[in-house]
């Protein structure tokens, strides 16, 4: 299995916090807007059928159901996905959740998918390569897929692990782990020999005096990348 149970182990134990905006899930809280509305402009969501990838809690999910996509969310983090279906419940937005690997997901359902997403989810797996080949199984042929990760090299360690895990205390320490972080080259190759099109490139910077995030063409942190499975 492509899983590490040590990584599903720490979400576990935030997992009933995730829709608590002051908690350690305050940063995909302000980011999701951001990342919603590139994706949306790229791929208007409205009436597509999207999946979305390590959904975790469903801050992703749940706002591109709002946007008027049918989503289904997959996650091998059992509590996440609870927390995640009471949420839809309590909210009204209806989003399909379920415990199941990407890559048996994308065996079961391939070719289902106008718009596929992964978020902040590839730098947690032990093999991203094969989590981007199930995302361009999973994608319909002109469809679709979105990416973002953490890029690897000493100004990411500095900012995202020291700035972020020691200095300002957004996330928990030993959130993430500096080698598994991956390069824009690294993820580009995945997509190709996934055989995806690279479609764009953005990164995304964070501002500690305002605490503000904003998008730019900066992708030597947190970055995000748009593909495409030819028709
Ligand atoms: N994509 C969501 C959550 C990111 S947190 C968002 O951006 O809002 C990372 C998520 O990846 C967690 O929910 C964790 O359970 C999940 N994850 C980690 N390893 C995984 C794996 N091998 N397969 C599926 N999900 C995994």
């Amino acid at each position: 299995m492509n899983a590490d149970p040590l990584e599903l182990q720490k979400f576990a134990e935030l997992a009933h916090r995730w829709w608590d905006p002051t908690s350690e899930f305050r940063p995909l809280h302000e980011i999701n807007p951001l990342r919603l509305e590139w994706i949306n402009a790229r791929a208007p969501l409205a009436g597509k059928q999207v999946i979305d990838i390590g959904c975790g809690g469903g801050i992703l999910s749940e706002s591109m159901a709002r946007k008027g996509a049918t989503v289904t969310g997959i996650d091998l983090g059992e509590k996440a996905l609870k927390v995640a279906d009471l949420h839809s419940l309590e909210s009204g937005v209806p989003v399909r959740y379920k415990l199941i690997a990407a890559e048996e997901m994308a065996a079961q359902e391939p070719g289902q998918y106008d718009v596929v997403t992964c978020m902040e989810m590839l730098e947690h797996v032990p093999d991203p390569a094969a989590i981007v080949r199930a995302c361009a199984a999973l994608v319909k042929p002109g469809g679709q897929v979105f990416f973002s990760t953490l890029n690897r090299n000493p100004k990411a360690y500095l900012f995202a692990v020291i700035g972020a895990e020691y200095l300002l205390r957004m996330l928990p320490k030993g959130t993430h782990d500096y080698e598994k972080f991956i390069t824009p080259a690294e993820l580009s190759q995945f997509i190709r020999s996934a055989g995806l099109e690279l479609a764009g490139f953005k990164g995304m910077g964070y501002n500690p005096l305002t605490k503000i995030y904003s998008l730019n063409d900066d992708t030597s942190v947190n970055y995000l990348v748009a593909a495409r499975r030819p028709l």
